[in-house]
């Protein structure tokens, strides 16, 4: 049993055969997704396709770096008015972006410090986005900066408060996110041959602060580069993490299943 905890399932890609692609992630053995709406024309659409699918499908409500030039104070009232709902189990993502986001750094870190803020009035934790662009920048140390400024997560008593998605940094960058109570989001870069890196810095985290992610329809993993990707290939992300940790894909979909399911509050 496994949860994809990050999929845009409302992209277009997925226009010609989106109930095709959630029913063969189900028969494949993934029990839930966490739906991203990033943005607020896709906000309602997330809710309605949560709906479609009570149980398995749920969502994050945020504001992607990408957008942070369309973002008006007044989506702060409507944010708060939904995120009560059961259906919405974090807020996010959101996050630093300076590889592709056409907003400046400043924009972006002031849209990311109001929707921390937001969340310290909700008791939701984040999805965080962190891209580094080139030459190197700092989004890792600008994102970190702005949490542990902002942040004051409500749920003193839970082991993780948020995810890093997507977690492309260091061993030193892992280790920070971890002393925020952030779990790592793993995805298909895990299985790139090339990727050492990053398997290190994953290793030294621990499989205990890791959750599973597809990124879908991006981030495909090895298998199947250059392709669309679907919570379906959410097991070859496993299998990486198995080899990774020398132990079988069940033990490693236990263990990331427990920890999204803690850190989602999702229903067992
Ligand atoms: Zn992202
Ligand atoms: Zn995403």
């Amino acid at each position: 049993m496994l949860i994809d905890t990050h999929a845009h399932l409302n992209d277009l890609k997925f226009d010609p055969d989106r109930d095709a692609v959630i029913r063969n992630a189900f028969q494949v053995g993934v029990q839930k997704i966490i739906e991203i709406a990033d943005g607020y024309q896709e906000w309602i659409n997330a809710l309605t396709l949560c709906r479609k699918y009570p149980g398995h499908l749920f969502c994050a409500w945020g504001f992607h770096p990408h957008h942070a030039l369309l973002w008006q104070d007044s989506f702060v009232e409507i944010l708060r008015k939904n995120l009560d709902s059961p259906l919405i189990v974090a807020i996010g993502e959101i996050g630093i972006d300076y590889a592709k986001s056409e907003a400046p750094p400043h924009i972006q870190q002031r849209t990311l410090r109001k929707m921390i803020e937001l969340a310290n009035d909700m008791s939701k934790p984040l999805v965080l986005h962190c891209r580094e662009g080139q030459p190197p920048t700092k989004a890792h140390e600008d994102l970190f900066h702005l949490l542990e400024k902002y942040w004051k997560p409500k749920f003193v008593n839970k082991r993780l408060h948020g995810v890093l998605h997507c977690f492309s940094g260091t061993t030193v960058e892992a280790a920070r996110a971890i002393s925020l109570k952030l779990a790592l989001g793993v995805d298909g870069p895990v299985t790139y041959p090339k990727n050492d890196r990053l398997r290190e810095a994953l290793f030294s985290a621990g499989l205990d602060k890791i959750v599973l992610e597809t990124d879908s329809p991006y981030l495909p993993p090895q298998s199947i580069r250059g392709q669309r990707n679907d919570p379906s290939r959410i097991r070859e992300i496993a299998q990486a993490l198995a080899a990774l940790f020398k132990i079988s894909p069940e033990e490693v979909a236990s263990q990331t299943t427990k920890n999204a399911q803690e850190l989602l509050e999702l229903p067992r």
